[in-house]
C-alpha cells in the first residue's frame, strides 16, 4: 500500500504524530514493533483480569508539562499528587539508615490515577481503524521514487509498506543501529544519531506490591535515596491517592545491576532485602513483585546505553539535510525534543511538528 505519512514507533510521541496527521487528513500507518503501543510507557496489572496497574516506565508530569497535562485534561483522566507525606528514608554505601529525614524529592509531581498507559491507550484507541499496525519490526527504509519504502517482520513474515515520506519516532541510537538506510547514511550523520543517549535506557524499575501502605502507617513517604543499592530511588507507587486499589513502592535500578545478564531473581531477592532494611521487616513479604528491565529490552536499548547517564543530556531536533533523505525522512520522539528532550513532555513536543 501506499501512504501519505509511515510513522515508526507508537510510543507516545509516534501516537501523538500519527493523530495529528489523521485529523490533517493524512493517509498514514504506524508500525510498532511491540505486541503493544506505549513504548516506555507501561503500567502493568499484577493479577491476570485485569485490576490496578502500576507505572513500570515514566510516572510523574510536573506542573510546568503543559503539553502532557493538556492531554490528559483532554482524555479526561484523573491525577494524583505523588504521594509525600512523611519522612524519607536515606542509606549510605554501608547499609547505615537514617529515618529522619523531613522534606520529599518527587513532593510537586503528578501521576495518572490507574497508570499512565492510560493515555497511551487512549491515543491509540482514538486512532482511525486500520492505521496502527502492531508486532511489525521495521529493519530497513530505502529510497522509492520519491518517497521511501520500509521492509521488516512481523507474525505473518515479512512486510513491505511504501510512503512520501518516514517519520522515525523511535529513539536516534535505535534508528541508526537497529534500522538499515539504504542507500546508507553518511558516516559523520549516522554517527550523530548513534551518539544521541537514550532518556532511561540503561535502568530497570522495579515495584513491590504489599497488601497495605505500611510505610505510610508508620510515618514514611516511601521516598528513600540510597548509596548502596540495588535501587537507588525508591517511591511510593500506588495507584491511587489512598492506596485502597493497591499499595506499592517501586524503585530504580541502576545500569550496574540492570542489562542483558541481570540475574532477574537475584535483584528481585536483593530490593526486597533492601526495601525491608529501609522501612521495616513486614516490607520484606510484598505479595507481588513486578520487574521492567528497560535496558535487556531491544525496542529502547542499546548495548552502548549501559553507562549511567551523569545528568540530563542536551537534546537537539535532528534533520537529514543532504540527498536522498532530506524531504523523505523526518524525526519525532523525545529525544528530538530540544527544550523537554528525554521526558514525556518532550514526546508531545517533537510531535509537534506535523
Ligand atoms: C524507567 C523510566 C522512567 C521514566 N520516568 C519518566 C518520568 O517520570 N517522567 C517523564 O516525563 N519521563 C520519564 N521517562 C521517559 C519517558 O518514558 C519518555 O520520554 C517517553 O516515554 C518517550 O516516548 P517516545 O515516544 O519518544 O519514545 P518510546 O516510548 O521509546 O517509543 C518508541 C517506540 O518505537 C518502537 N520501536 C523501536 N524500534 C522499532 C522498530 N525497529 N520498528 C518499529 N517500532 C520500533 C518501540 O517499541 C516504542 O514503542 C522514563 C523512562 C523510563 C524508561
Amino acid at each position: 500500500m501506499q501512504f501519505d505519512s509511515v510513522v515508526i514507533g507508537a510510543g507516545l510521541s509516534g501516537l501523538a504524530v500519527a493523530r495529528a496527521l489523521s485529523r490533517k487528513g493524512e493517509t498514514l500507518a504506524l508500525l510498532e514493533a511491540r505486541d503493544r503501543a506505549g513504548g516506555r510507557i507501561l503500567s502493568r496489572s499484577v493479577s491476570a483480569d485485569g485490576g490496578a496497574r502500576y507505572d513500570l516506565g515514566p510516572a510523574w508530569i510536573w506542573p510546568h508539562n503543559s503539553r502532557i497535562l493538556e492531554l490528559v485534561a483532554e482524555l479526561g483522566l484523573p491525577l494524583m499528587r505523588q504521594y509525600s507525606a512523611g519522612k524519607l528514608v536515606f542509606q549510605d554505601q554501608n547499609g547505615s539508615v537514617r529515618r529522619d529525614l523531613d522534606f520529599s524529592t518527587m513532593g510537586e509531581a503528578l501521576r495518572v490515577e490507574g497508570g499512565l498507559s492510560r493515555i497511551t491507550d487512549g491515543l491509540a484507541h482514538a486512532l482511525p481503524k486500520g492505521v496502527l499496525h502492531l508486532a511489525h519490526v521495521v529493519k530497513t527504509i530505502e529510497t522509492s521514487g520519491t518517497g521511501v519504502r520500509l521492509r521488516g517482520t512481523n507474525g505473518d513474515g515479512a512486510f513491505t509498506v511504501d510512503a512520501d515520506r518516514a517519520i522515525l519516532a523511535l529513539p536516534p541510537r535505535l534508528s541508526a543501529r537497529r534500522i538499515v538506510f539504504s542507500p546508507a547514511l553518511s558516516e559523520p550523520f549516522h554517527r550523530s544519531l548513534s551518539s544521541v543517549p537514550t532518556w532511561m535506557a540503561g535502568h530497570a524499575k522495579l515495584v513491590a506490591v504489599y497488601g497495605r501502605a505500611y510505610w505510610r502507617e508508620a510515618g514514611y513517604s516511601g521516598d528513600a535515596i540510597s548509596h548502596l543499592g540495588p535501587l537507588f530511588e525508591v517511591h511510593d507507587a500506588s495507584p491511587d491517592p489512598d492506596a485502597s486499589g493497591g499499595a506499592a513502592l517501586f524503585g530504580f535500578v541502576a545500569p550496574d545491576r540492570a542489562g542483558a545478564e541481570c540475574d532477574e531473581a537475584r535483584l528481585i531477592e536483593d530490593a526486597t532485602r533492601q526495601l525491608s532494611a529501609l522501612f521495616g521487616p513486614i516490607l520484606g513479604a510484598p505479595t507481588r513483585v513486578l520487574l521492567e528491565n528497560w535496558a535487556s529490552d531491544p525496542f529502547t536499548s542499546t548495548e552502548v546505553d549501559r553507562p549511567d547517564l551523569s545528568g540530563h543530556p542536551r537534546y537537539r531536533n535532528l534533520t537529514f539535510a543532504d540527498d536522498p533523505w532530506s524531504g523523505r525522512v523526518f524525526f519525532a520522539g523525545t529525544e528530538t525534543a530540544p527544550e523537554n528532550g528525554g521526558f514525556l513532555e518532550g514526546a508531545l513536543e517533537a510531535a509537534e511538528r506535523f
